[in-house]
């Protein structure tokens, strides 16, 4: 049996296509299913739903031989032990830092200020800082980033951006961009030796379909 481990929303609805293209068709949709393991088309393939930051984790331990996650979930998670065959292009955004629209991010870098910075990216936001040599106070947040600095409790965030929309609406604007994310085919390395020829299968149907697009 293959398990591939997926997020509900856009991961998923942006898999099922690559799938497709591997002869694999998922039998029940998640959103209407309160199944957590769904059947595919094919009895030797099956689906578990899973958070989107417990992915890496359901491949690294092996409750999962295949995965599907966001280079942002990679990086915060580490990534040890896990094969990265692909990049598939999907689910597309970028890692940006935003603050208050009336917030002079560039004059306080400038001057050597301390930034209180809310994300639930704290690895990552500490990496982009330090190398900018910018000194943070970080402050870790599960969800609602922007709320963070129209409240006083940060001076900035760092969140995902897609349209640019969430941040408008609050009254933020983009300051810098961290870095482009998109997400990841992952594999347990066990499984690989172990399943090579049906895992390989479902690695080069990906690419073969992701050179076409
Ligand atoms: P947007 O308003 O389109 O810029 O989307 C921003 C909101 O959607 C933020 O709350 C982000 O955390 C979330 N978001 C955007 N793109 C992604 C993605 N690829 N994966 C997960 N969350 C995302």
């Amino acid at each position: 049996m293959i398990t591939l481990a997926l997020s509900k929303g856009r991961i998923f609805e942006e898999t099922l296509p690559l799938l497709k293209a591997a002869g694999i068709e998922v039998l029940e949709d998640p959103e209407t299913s309160r199944k957590l393991i769904l059947p595919t088309n094919q009895p030797g393939v099956r689906v578990v739903l899973v958070r989107a930051t417990d992915v890496p984790t359901y491949v690294e331990y092996g409750g999962a031989d295949l995965g599907v996650t966001g280079k942002d979930t990679l990086l915060e998670h580490g990534g040890q032990g896990l094969y990265q065959p692909l990049d598939l292009r999907i689910a597309k955004c970028r890692m940006s830092v935003a603050v208050r629209a009336d917030f002079d991010y560039a004059s306080a870098v400038r001057q050597g200020s301390r930034l209180a910075v809310a994300t639930k990216y704290t690895t990552i936001a500490r990496e982009f800082f330090a190398t900018k040599g910018v000194h943070v106070d970080l402050i870790k947040l599960y969800g609602s980033m922007e709320l963070a600095p129209l409240t006083g409790l940060a001076d900035a965030i760092v969140d995902l951006v897609s349209t640019g929309n969430t941040l408008k609406a609050n009254q933020l604007v983009e300051v810098e961009r961290i870095m482009d994310i998109s997400s990841r085919l992952v594999v347990n390395q066990a499984s690989l030796k172990l399943k090579q020829a049906p895992i390989r299968a479902i690695i080069d149907a990906f690419a073969g379909a992701l050179s076409e697009s």
